[in-house]
């Protein structure tokens, strides 16, 4: 290679005995870091080998940042409002742009309402675009108007299934001191999901998007040197079995044996038998099972995959070369050192569904009714199934799963076979290059004719957006949904679904066949029209099949073709849109306003102080209670407060919709009926105790009383806090309620950094804490005080006036972050910093 490259084996001895995924760290520090920095990261890195866990930490740059329309509505309103406070200081807005690519995937508002008709995809999009527009048209003003931010239209795909298929490089090129650098293709996204693209040997993971606000504008990501699980793949695949299926096994074991937020790593002999697409899948699953990563290292089915998506000669031939010289690639037979080791037989591996309400739950195919009447604790022999999804980027990006289900409606069809009554059906791929290699096989009139039409390119059913559910369910029999996602926690797919099973996309099809979730579809049959009874295994393609029909569709230039044609949509470019350095804000708007937080003057909320506790509350309690994303209920106070201003009260669209609008997002704050929060545990949705005056009210209300007086508030929960979707409006809800620390047994991972990132401190307790109704809490907390994993001084003050001490501790994990807590968050931190670096003229100082 003529250019520049770190030569990561001549780094220390020890390199080869590390997990890949640290060699490329490695590689990331050794070349962006100088000085006694650099030689002691990279020290630290291979000091790991010897123990296979370290405390250490270090400073990563990547390369690139993805993220979705919901994330990136609320990152893009706060660089606005930040280009204002600059403004306002007499700094340049126009200063103030990402120095990374950042691309957004406009994919997580897309809903199933029109489906199982040829026009579906066409009639939702339209339906999208109206219910978004003012949003879409924020959107573009930030992709005219910040440098760097790329926005790829309603209609080009999910952004996992994008960035396998278009952005990932793998390995990519970089000028730096005027010389041409080859580097790993190292990024993140604003998604749990990120990990997919792991797949393909892209290291890359999950942050919340104020963590993604700080990368993007040049700081690093701080981390500590990740325990890395290494996962160690032997056999094969037995017939019938999917890569869905190895995705289920490995979330169960993983989470069997508790993966918190560690790095892992697949190796071994069973690895080389698995194609890129099946690796993306199991990648895809890394946050079910706990993970940051599933990190699946190049080799020869990486470039396989790379040319079968239509990738240019050179940048393959580049991937290759670069790989195999700096120890990048894959070796079957190495055994590099890991934390932990779990071993799983690709041959022991069977068709199998996860649920009914954790991912984890996986169980055989055919023994989904015991877990069904457990589950609902009903002796209910049946159980309707509402919906039958084909979705998420999980299981629709592999062209191998789509091909399988369309094999098993073509002989479903042939034996006359038709989806159950009330069944809604949908499919939605990833990538608009799944119409392609569905016509080129004839698949799609197959799916078509079983009702699965595609309905878009979108998250739909797995982020939820399933739309109404079929008219004519009768609900008292527990409705079921099937889907090919990768989550079905209660009301995930639907506000009114508690129970639902992940499984393959044949499988969801199989499903919708039989119209009974509770069926044991291995040995009781389907019945045609005519009387004639078909076993589920007659209909099951086999993988040679599968194999041959893949190929003889698939066309590799089908993936440019199809992402420009969608990335050209006239609907898109004909929103108008505003295009100055600063947006300026309609003070009409229902959607997007100037949120308080991204100014320079937010200020700190570290210090000494007592607080109340705003709630009480317990153990996993997700982003999805504390901020939610589903529709916004009719009978809310969030609806009454939008229907005030002008709103229509059965068109509020969903809480994610809603995100660049701080004055809603403030109000849907814990907005969850299943919420008990033990200050008022018989309390409507989103109250609580204002215990000075002793009444029961709204949140917001009450968090602005507190305020009005002068009385800090914290919140308490158990353990697990902020576990689900990363999220950075279940951190921005809880700063606009004043809320100062959060006091919880645990945090994960993501969430954590998005309280650190909005100025929140974050304090895990050590032992436990009983709060009642009029007990307060004494912190102390000064900045100059506070270090990482530091003990904290918390005092629990009775309302009898007695005090206990409670042990606690930090949930900091680096310098960086007390900076933050510093400056009052990411934002403020960011404009303090650009006030440093600009003069008034917007001229570097
Ligand atoms: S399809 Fe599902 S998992 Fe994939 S990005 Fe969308 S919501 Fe996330």
């Amino acid at each position: 290679m003529k250019e520049r490259f770190i030569d990561v084996p001549a780094l220390g001895a020890g390199v080869a005995r590390l997990p890949v995924a640290l060699r490329i760290l490695l590689e990331n520090v050794a070349r962006t870091q100088s000085g006694a920095q650099r030689e002691a990261s990279i020290a630290a890195i291979l000091e790991w080998e010897r123990h296979g866990t370290s405390e250490a930490e270090i400073e990563v740059q990547p390369v690139r940042v993805l993220m979705h329309d919901t994330t990136s509505t609320p990152a893009l309103v706060d660089i606005a409002a930040m280009r204002d406070s600059l403004a306002e200081h007499g700094l340049d807005p126009a200063s103030l742009n990402p120095v990374l690519p950042v691309d957004v995937s406009v994919d997580h508002s897309l809903a199933v309402e029109a489906y199982a008709r040829p026009d579906a995809a066409k009639l939702n999009i339209a339906h999208e675009l109206r219910r978004n527009a003012e949003r879409y048209r924020f959107l573009r003003w930030a992709s005219k108007s910040l440098a760097g931010v790329r926005i790829h239209p309603p209609g080009t795909g999910i952004m996992h299934t994008i960035n396998l298929e278009q952005l990932a490089t793998v390995v990519t090129t970089e000028m730096r001191g005027g010389e041409r650098w080859v580097v790993p293709d190292l990024m993140i996204g604003t998604d749990s999901h990120t990990p997919m693209v792991n797949g393909i040997g892209v290291l890359g993971w999950g942050v919340g998007g104020l963590e993604a606000q700080t990368v993007m504008f040049g700081m690093p990501v701080t981390l500590r040197i990740p325990d890395v699980i290494g996962v160690k793949l032997s056999g094969r695949l037995a017939p019938g079995a999917l890569a869905t299926d190895i995705a289920l096994t490995v979330t169960q074991r993983l989470r069997e044996i508790g993966v918190s937020g560690e790095f892992v790593e697949f190796f071994g002999p069973g690895v080389s038998t698995l194609t890129a697409g099946d690796r993306s899948v199991v990648a895809n699953m890394a946050p079910e099972y706990g993970a940051s990563t599933g990190y699946f290292p190049i080799d020869a089915a990486t470039l396989e995959y790379l040319r079968a998506t239509g990738r240019d000669e050179a940048a393959i031939a580049l991937v290759e070369q670069y790989a195999r010289r700096t120890g990048l690639w894959f070796d079957p037979n190495a055994a590099p050192k890991y934390t932990r080791v779990v071993e799983i037989d690709l041959s022991s591996i069977g068709m199998s569904v996860a649920g009914p309400r954790r991912p984890q739950d996986r169980l055989p195919y055919w023994q989904t009714g015991d877990a069904l009447r457990k589950a609902a604790g009903a002796a209910q022999a049946r159980f309707p199934i509402a919906i039958a999804a084909i979705t998420s980027c999980t299981n629709t990006s592999d062209p191998r799963l789509l091909v399988a289900a369309g094999l098993l409606a073509r002989r479903a069809r042939a034996a006359g076979l038709s989806v159950a009554q009330g069944v809604k059906t949908s499919l939605a791929p990833g990538s608009p290059a799944a119409a392609r290699y569905l016509s080129r096989s004839g698949l799609d009139k197959d799916l078509s004719a079983l009702g699965f039409d595609i309905v878009g390119y979108g998250c739909t059913t797995c982020i939820g957006n399933s739309g109404p559910l079929p008219e004519g369910l009768d609900r008292g029999e527990r409705p079921v949904a099937v889907l090919s996602g990768n989550r079905n926690f209660p009301g995930r797919v639907h506000p009114d679904l508690d129970l639902a099973f992940i499984m393959s996309p044949p499988l969801v099809v199989a499903f919708a066949l039989a119209g009974d979730a509770a069926r044991n579809l291995r040995d009781e049959p389907f019945v045609a029209a005519d009387g004639a009874r078909v076993k589920l295994e007659e209909l099951w393609p086999r993988d040679e099949e599968i194999d041959a029909a893949t190929a003889t569709s698939a066309e590799p230039a089908d993936y440019r073709t199809a992402f420009e044609l969608a990335s050209a949509s006239p609907r898109w470019h004909a929103l108008e849109s505003q295009s100055g350095a600063r947006f300026a804000w309609d003070p009409k708007s229902t959607i997007l306003r100037r949120p308080p937080f991204a100014s320079i003057e937010s200020g700190s909320q570290l210090g000494s102080y007592t607080a109340y506790p705003l709630m009480v509350l317990g153990d996993d309690i997700t982003t999805d209670h504390i901020s939610p994303a589903s529709a916004i209920p009719g009978d809310s106070l969030v609806a009454d407060f939008l229907v005030e201003r002008g709103e229509d009260r059965n068109d509020l669209n969903v809480f994610a919709s809603r995100r660049g609008n701080w004055e809603v997002m403030l109000r849907a704050a814990f907005h969850n009926r299943s919420l008990v929060n033990a200050l008022a545990p018989n309390a409507p949705v989103a109250h609580t105790l204002h215990v000075p005056s002793g009444e029961v009210i709204p949140l917001s209300e009450a968090a602005e009383r507190y305020r009005r007086a002068g009385d800090p508030v914290v919140l308490v929960a158990g353990h697990r806090y902020g576990t689900g979707s990363s999220r950075d409006w279940a951190a921005k809800g809880q700063r606009l309620l004043g809320i100062r620390a959060v006091l919880a047994s645990s945090f994960e991972r993501i969430h954590r950094s998005n309280l650190v990132g909005m100025g929140i401190l974050p304090l895990r307790l050590d032992g436990e804490l009983r709060v009642e109704a009029g007990d307060r809490i004494e912190i102390d907390a000064a900045p100059d005080k506070l270090r990482p994993r530091a003990p904290i001084a918390v005092t629990l003050v009775r309302k009898d006036g007695s005090r206990q001490p409670i042990p606690a501790t930090a949930a900091v994990e680096t310098q960086f972050e007390v900076e933050l807590l510093r400056d009052g968050g990411v934002l403020p931190h960011i404009l303090l910093n650009a006030t440093r670096n600009l003069n008034p003229q917007g001229e570097a100082a």
